[in-house]
């Protein structure tokens, strides 16, 4: 599969059109963003790895029954997905309090949940991507309720397998992001599966990785 023409360029990942409408190639670049965007650089062979650990990710979840875009890694960079629209919505799954949630309600982080608390966020940088909820997404129109239970059920298990997977390499899975699309009427998880999207802590320690 060759990359033909770039239909798009975003802040970790660059998408390109092949021979074929139903499938794309994703790059994986070495931009790092923080903060919403406002912090910017580059660590040296980043895509890589967020490439190779997508591929790792994707493969192990398809085997466990959650459908991927995934296809086929390429190259070190890239990898073959199957084309899908996305449903703007950034799926974040908890299982400790950090981040955006410790801020959100003044709460501490490190505090385990007792189970796993599930956020969407609509994917609109213009709006710095506002936490939302099920009837946010009804009126917004931005998937049907027989989407939502999928994507709510794929995401609660993407958490079970990626815990027991980090478990076993003493590290805790604290928070991760997750995006789905569409392609041909069912509903794929999509984007990446890697380090840039989860928050890991040491088991013991919770030294932030
Ligand atoms: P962003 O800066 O928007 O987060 P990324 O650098 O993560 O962008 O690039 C990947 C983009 O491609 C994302 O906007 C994501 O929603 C989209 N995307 C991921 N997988 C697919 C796919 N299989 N088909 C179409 N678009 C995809
Ligand atoms: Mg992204």
């Amino acid at each position: 599969m060759q990359k033909l023409k770039q239909i798009y360029e975003g802040k970790a990942k660059k998408l390109y059109e092949t021979e074929s409408p139903d499938l794309l190639i994703q790059e994986f670049k070495d931009d790092a963003t923080a903060f919403d965007a406002t912090k910017r650089g580059t660590i040296v062979n980043k895509g890589i790895i967020n490439n190779k650990l997508s591929e790792k990710f994707f493969v192990l979840l398809a085997k466990k029954g959650v459908p991927t875009h995934f296809m086929k890694r390429l190259s070190d960079r890239d990898m073959l997905v199957k084309r899908v629209e996305i449903v703007p919505i950034e799926v974040t799954i908890r299982n400790v309090v950090a981040g955006g949630m410790a801020k959100l309600l003044g709460l501490e982080e490190g505090i385990v949940l007792k189970e796993p608390v599930l956020e969407y966020h609509y994917k609109e940088d213009k709006l710095h991507d506002p936490l939302i909820n099920d009837y946010h997404i009804e009126v917004l129109k931005l998937a049907t309720p027989q989407e939502m239970k999928k994507i709510k059920d794929y995401s609660f298990s993407v958490n079970q397998i990626m815990k027991d997977f980090f478990d076993k390499v003493n590290l805790k899975l604290v928070d991760f992001k997750l995006e789905f699309g569409r392609h041909k009427g069912k509903i794929l998880l999509g984007d990446e599966v890697s380090p840039d999207t989860c928050r890991l802590w040491d088991k013991v320690t919770n030294e932030k990785l």
